[in-house]
């Protein structure tokens, strides 16, 4: 690979090698392509590059602290861990920076309504959040069974003034709400943005959200260099549709002295059904290249080609398919991938919390086991760091059945 190849990617036409693209229903085509150059001329745009950075900073909290996580390093006794505080981020989780420039767009384009999708309810939560300080109309698409799951969110949301629509068909989870505010889209386009929250679906939104999310990613380096005089050996981030990781990796990707990490949500086990990692272990447990909502990537399925049941006992890694631009990271060995359990992440949640005073979501609690295991065997000179996704208050009812 050329060097610096896999910073400019996408290409013209959205692609990461044989990845991404754009695969919808004709009626959508035209949209997007409203939606690709409407982003490319706000991007541009000094105002609202300006307006951006300051909501990030007023509003959301930005910057995050990196955190050298002294009492961590000395209990693994291994490399010195710094953690980059994404959970301090107003609701919760880094979804607040993408959120917050999807919405700009959208009042920039004239639209009045955003619609958005949402498994735990974190991003349907953080789009909410953005719609009510924005003045947007907000509706948001989530499975009866994840409504069930995660109560609080859905209050949440009712209470920041959004309307959410409970979807029934198939799994009742994430990928159905995906479907549902898929169809909400086609039939209002006029009106509505559709608020996507990860780097997943069709040309241009994996590289749109990677954008408005690798403010991590620069704001870690200038941190590191600041506190160590040196890039760190190794970053370790949780992929559930990517977009954390790639913010924190992007802006290191051509640094080859730093190793990077994503963690895949292992579940309870390998058999197709029983986990979420689709870049781990790929083709031995059920993942190959399809077509999922939009875009072509690694994802879980059956030999007939349906798309799989997942399971994590973390809802925001638990998904079938996953960013094109990390499918296109693997095949060329750029960014390892790796999977964690259940129970390693469960484990890893009661560690950072007891050593640190900081409770993970379980999402991010799949980085920290993934550095639980590997801080030890590096040096004391070494330096890691582990993107902090998000906070843990969302999962306390599940911890707490761990504890006891
Ligand atoms: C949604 C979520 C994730 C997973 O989404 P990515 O797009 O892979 O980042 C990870 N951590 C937290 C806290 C989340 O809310």
């Amino acid at each position: 690979m050329a060097r610096g190849a896999t910073v400019s990617l996408p290409d013209a036409r959205g692609h990461f090698g044989a990845f991404g693209g754009r695969f919808v229903p004709e009626t959508l085509m035209a949209p997007l392509e409203e939606l690709e150059r409407a982003y490319r001329r706000a991007r541009r745009d000094r105002q609202f590059v300006r307006r951006l950075n300051a909501l990030l900073t007023d509003f959301a909290g930005r910057p995050t602290p990196l955190y050298l996580a002294g009492r961590l390093t000395r209990h693994l006794g291994g490399a010195r861990i710094y953690l980059k505080r994404e959970d301090l981020l107003h609701t919760g989780a880094h979804k607040i920076n993408n959120c917050l420039g999807q919405g700009l767009l959208a009042a920039r384009m004239g639209k009045p309504r955003v619609i958005a999708e949402t498994g735990a309810g974190q991003h349907g939560v953080a789009t909410a959040t953005v719609a009510a300080h924005l003045e947007l109309k907000c509706t948001v698409y989530m499975g009866e069974e994840d409504m069930a799951r995660q109560r609080l969110n859905v209050v949440r949301m009712k209470m920041l003034g959004a309307e959410v629509v409970g979807v029934s068909s198939g799994s009742r989870t994430l990928k159905d709400a995906i479907n549902e505010a898929m169809r909400d889209w086609v039939t209002n386009v006029e009106t509505t943005y559709y608020l996507l929250g990860s780097v997943c679906g069709a040309h241009p939104y994996p590289v749109m959200v990677r954008d408005f999310q690798t403010v991590i990613g620069r704001e870690t380096r200038e941190q590191i260099l600041r506190a160590e005089k040196r890039l760190p050996d190794a970053l370790v981030a949780c992929v559930g549709g990517g977009s954390n990781s790639i913010g924190l990796f992007h802006p290191f990707l051509r640094e080859p002295a730093v190793k990077m990490v994503g963690v895949e949500a292992g579940g309870r086990g390998a058999a197709l059904g029983d986990h979420a990692a689709r870049l781990a272990q790929s083709r031995r447990n059920g993942s190959r290249p399809g077509v999922l909502h939009g875009t072509f990537t690694y994802v879980l399925q059956d030999k007939h080609g349906q798309i799989a049941a997942t399971h994590s006992v973390s809802a925001g890694l638990d998904y079938p398919g996953v960013g094109p631009e990390h499918a296109y990271l693997r095949d060329t060995k750029r960014v390892q991938y790796t999977s964690v359990t259940d129970e390693e992440a469960l484990e890893a949640a009661r560690v950072l919390s007891q050593q640190e005073g900081i409770i993970p979501a379980l999402e991010a609690a799949h980085a920290v086991a993934e550095v639980i295991k590997r801080a030890p065997k590096m040096k004391p000179d070494q330096v890691v760091v582990v993107n902090i996704s998000g906070r843990g208050d969302k999962d306390m009812d599940i911890l707490a059945r761990h504890l006891s």
